[in-house]
C-alpha cells in the first residue's frame, strides 16, 4: 500500500490530537496508509514574538495571517519531498466546494499540504502564488481552517484502498452510488437508504417488516425506493439532473401516488 502523507500548517497544532486519535483516521495511521504531520506556523516566524498575523491593508476589522511564515512552512515541507509529488490546498470559504468526486481524486495523491487560516483569513498571495487549490467545506464560515482540514482528511482517508475493512460499504453510500457522478457539485447521485438495527421494536416503533423477510430481491427494491424518496425529500437538487432508469421512475411514481 502506498502511503498518503498529509502536512498540515496551523497556529494550533494541538487541535488535531483528538481528531487524529480515533476511528478510521487512527487505524489508517497504524496501518501506515496515511502519515500526518502538523507544522506549527509560529516555528516559521523570525521575530521574537513569533508574529503570524497583522492588520489588513486598506483598513477594516480583525487580523490577517501574514504570507512569509506560511511560504516558509511550505518551503520546509518541500525541502524534504519533490514539490511535484504534492498538492497544496488552502482551506477557505472562498474556495471550490468540496464534494465526493473531488475527495476520491484526492485519495489518489501521494502528499497533500493543508494550510489552515484563522482570524479574517490569509494574505491573498498565498491563494494566488502558493496554493494549487482553494477548498471550502461548505457555504458557512468557520473560525479556522483546522476543522475543515480534519473533514477533508477524514473523507479522503476512508477512500484509500485497504483502510475500510469492507470495501463494498463505500459503493452504496450517499454521493457514491448511481450514475457515476465525476463532477462537483454532486448531481445525479442518490443518498443512502435508511438503515435499521436491533431492537426490532423500539419505543413502540417497529422496523419495516420487509427487512425481516429475508427476501433479498424485495429488500433491494425497497431500499432503492427509500433512497430515491429520501433524496427527493431532503436533496431534490441532486435528482434534478439525474437520468433515472425506468425502474427508478416507476419506484418514485409508486411512492408519490
Ligand atoms: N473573512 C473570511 C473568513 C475567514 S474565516 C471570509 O469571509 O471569506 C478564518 C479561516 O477559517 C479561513 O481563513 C479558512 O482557513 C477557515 N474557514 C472558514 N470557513 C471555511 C470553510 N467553509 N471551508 C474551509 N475553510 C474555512
Amino acid at each position: 500500500m502506498s502511503q498518503l502523507v498529509f502536512d498540515i500548517v496551523s497556529i494550533f497544532p494541538g487541535f488535531f490530537v483528538g481528531p487524529f486519535s480515533h476511528g478510521i483516521v487512527h487505524q489508517a495511521q497504524k496501518k501506515q496508509a496515511i502519515h500526518l504531520q502538523v507544522h506549527d506556523l509560529r516555528d516559521f516566524t523570525t521575530d521574537r514574538h513569533k508574529t503570524v498575523d497583522d492588520r489588513p491593508f486598506g483598513g477594516g476589522e480583525g487580523m490577517v495571517l501574514k504570507p512569509e511564515p506560511i511560504f516558509r512552512a511550505v518551503e520546509n515541507i518541500y525541502s524534504k519531498i519533490p514539490r511535484e509529488q504534492g498538492k497544496i490546498i488552502l482551506l477557505s470559504p472562498q474556495g471550490r466546494k468540496l464534494c465526493q468526486p473531488h475527495i476520491r481524486h484526492l485519495s489518489q495523491s501521494r502528499q497533500i499540504t493543508l494550510i489552515c487560516g484563522r482570524y479574517e483569513g490569509v494574505d491573498e498571495r498565498v491563494a494566488e502564488f502558493l496554493a494549487d487549490d482553494e477548498i471550502s467545506i461548505g457555504d458557512y464560515v468557520l473560525s479556522g481552517g483546522e476543522l475543515a482540514a480534519c473533514v477533508l482528511i477524514d473523507a479522503v482517508t476512508r477512500l484509500i484502498p485497504g483502510v475500510l475493512n469492507n470495501e463494498n460499504s463505500q459503493v452504496n453510500e450517499s454521493f457514491e452510488n448511481d450514475f457515476g457522478a465525476t463532477e462537483c457539485p454532486s448531481r445525479g447521485v442518490v443518498l443512502d437508504f435508511p438503515q435499521y438495527t436491533r431492537p426490532e421494536v423500539f419505543a413502540g416503533r417497529k422496523v419495516p417488516e420487509l427487512l425481516l423477510s429475508g427476501n433479498h430481491k424485495k429488500i433491494r427494491l425497497w431500499r432503492r425506493r427509500k433512497a430515491l424518496e429520501k433524496t427527493l425529500k431532503n436533496r431534490p437538487d441532486l435528482l434534478q439532473y439525474a437520468s433515472l432508469s425506468e425502474p427508478d421512475r416507476q419506484l418514485l411514481n409508486h411512492s408519490l401516488e
